[in-house]
């Protein structure tokens, strides 16, 4: 991602002054809504797990106006920005359908808070992928039951780990298929659609954050910064997922 120009404060997306998709983009879209409907037509029961963040915004788009039997959930961990919550409420408006919301285990919760403190996940990358696998893997595993597939939002320019996706893959974590629409976009292309479409997004996106996950594990991040360089900022890149995606570094969960 280039740098971006920031006015009082304000980070300015380099793509927010285009508002035009052209040739090149609606061709990128035309692939993206051809793969949803093929992984409908070929698994049957497909979910797509909205993070919420950017790439969120375009696939809820597409699944709602062109692909509505895919079924879309978010997961609440307890930790989530209030921006995050308030643009689902926003988001449940403007396609008229209601976006099922998975939470943590209670009694899970207050374990981990008992044995880890609340913040304990900043204290080792065990009790970080702990907190993740509480708050996010088990609800996910409970969302995604019953279904062949699921659709993730994950592109190919957000890491090294990302880089290596492909747009269908077998998922042998979860036994299901995982459906990967966005591999070749690139953040301008994701920001073209969005305004282009005027659709909601986080307005953390604004603030300079890339990335946005939990409260206090997600941070704006620097121009020339990686994509997912504002997430666990405190761990070595390799380490930066939850869970539901590979990582390089063994994964002490999941
Ligand atoms: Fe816990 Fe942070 Fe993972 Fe959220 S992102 S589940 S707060 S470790």
């Amino acid at each position: 991602m280039s740098a971006a120009p920031r006015i009082a404060g304000v980070m300015v997306h380099p793509a927010s002054q285009q508002t035009n998709i052209d040739s090149a983009l609606a061709s990128k879209i035309e692939t993206t809504v051809a793969l949803l409907r093929r992984s409908v037509a070929e698994f049957g029961r497909v979910v797509y797990a909205s993070s919420l963040g950017a790439e969120a915004m375009v696939l809820t788009d597409l699944i709602c106006t062109q692909v509505p039997e895919i079924d879309i959930f978010s997961i609440d961990t307890g930790r989530l920005p209030e921006e995050t919550l308030a643009l689902l409420e926003r988001l449940e408006r403007r396609y008229q359908r209601r976006l099922p919301v998975y939470y943590p285990d209670a009694g899970a919760i207050e374990r981990l808070v008992r044995d880890h403190g609340i913040n304990g996940f900043y204290g080792s990358l065990e009790a970080r992928l702990n907190c993740c696998q509480t708050r996010k893997l088990e609800p996910f595993r409970r969302a995604i039951s019953g279904y062949q597939a699921w659709v993730t939002g994950v592109r190919h320019e957000q890491s090294d780990v990302r880089a290596r996706a492909q747009p269908i893959d077998h998922d042998p974590q979860y036994g299901l298929e995982k459906i990967s629409p966005l591999l070749d976009w690139t953040d301008g292309d994701i920001w073209t659609y969005i305004r282009a479409q005027q659709l909601y997004y986080n307005p953390l996106h604004d603030r300079g954050y890339s990335s946005i996950g939990c409260a206090p594990c997600s941070r704006a991040t620097a121009p020339g910064e990686s994509q997912r360089a504002g997430r666990w900022w405190w761990e070595q890149s390799d380490s930066r997922e939850c869970g539901l995606h590979p990582r390089k570094r063994p994964a002490a969960v999941g």
